[in-house]
């Protein structure tokens, strides 16, 4: 199994959920061995910032990456669309200081990376293998990475709300490049009414609306068209979780279990993996031997634009 780009440059708009000012975000085919990295179009000359675990700062109510001063914003969905699709290189030049948050879900970014199709490249694909159980706690939450051959994600999520079935608290995913976009890359993002309203106040979430969010007041969604699934709340998280994990640089073997984690908790163990080398191993799979993690085959894939 190699390693993947996209076939040819592509470009969106969209909001930034803070600034409520449009963003531009440019997406470019990288060689081999680059990874996913971000630049600043605003900016002369801006150095590029490595997807990496090490650079984010702070996780208030995103992944935010800082480097040599410089910021790039809200990368989770944005990092879960492109583990989703396994592409390995890429360079994401972004308009603003943070990532646009369209429709508050990874699809908007699926869709547009299948427009642009995929090349394989002519290097093997690095996976990151868990081989050994990494746990991180704070307070009663907790996430850990244990080993297994595959990715899967479990996730529980525990809000005494009205509007929060304690059916639907609870979700489990095999990953796949179908897995994701089927059952995952929909789910937006969440948001109460009263947090909203104090972020405004602070001048943050100017962009924040029901067409980016599903909002909930003290007892019922607000959107009027309701959830994309029942369980949309923690089927976010686990998008979440994704691309956090994403900013370890590799695909990950590994079962990844987590209990009301969020951006701070999984960065936190993506930065304990990373601080042993007895926790993981880097690995690859010739053409002879199946990857335990299925992506659709490129052709599959490919949508000409
Ligand atoms: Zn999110």
């Amino acid at each position: 199994m190699n390693q993947r780009t996209i076939k040819k440059a592509i470009a969106i708009t969209g909001i930034g959920l803070h600034s409520g000012e449009p963003v531009d975000l440019e997406f470019h085919p990288q060689p081999i061995d680059t990874g996913i990295i971000f630049e600043r179009s605003d900016i002369e000359g801006s150095a590029p910032i490595p997807a990496s675990a090490f650079l984010v700062q702070d996780t208030m109510m995103s992944s935010n990456l800082v480097f040599g001063g410089t910021r790039v914003g809200t990368v989770e969905h944005l990092l879960s669309a492109i583990a989703g699709l396994g592409i390995d290189n890429l360079l994401i030049r972004v308009s603003a200081s943070e990532i646009p948050i369209m429709d508050g879900s990874a699809s908007p970014f699926i869709g547009l990376l299948l427009q642009s199709g995929f090349c394989e490249q002519d290097a093997p694909k690095k996976f990151l293998r868990i081989v050994r159980p990494v746990r991180v706690n704070v307070d009663d939450k907790w996430a850990e990475l244990r080993p297994y051959d595959g990715f899967e994600l479990n996730f529980e999520i525990d809000f005494e709300h009205p509007a929060f079935n304690k059916d639907y608290q609870h979700a489990q995913l095999q990953f796949s490049t179908q897995n994701f976009i089927e059952q995952l890359s929909e789910a937006r993002t969440f948001g109460f009414l009263q947090d909203i309203e104090t972020l405004r106040k602070n001048n943050l979430a100017l962009g924040g609306s029901m067409d980016n969010a599903i909002v909930i007041d003290d007892t019922r969604v607000l959107n009027t068209e309701g959830l994309r699934f029942a369980d949309e709340f923690v089927r976010h998280k686990i998008l979440d979780a994704i691309g956090d994990l994403y900013l370890i640089g590799y695909p990950i073997l590994g079962r990844f279990n987590a209990y009301k984690s969020g951006h701070a908790l999984n960065n936190l163990l993506v930065r304990e993996i990373l601080s042993d080398e007895n926790n993981f191993e880097i690995v690859t799979f010739d053409d002879n031997v199946t990857s335990p993690i299925e992506y659709l085959p490129l052709k599959g894939l490919t949508v000409e634009g």
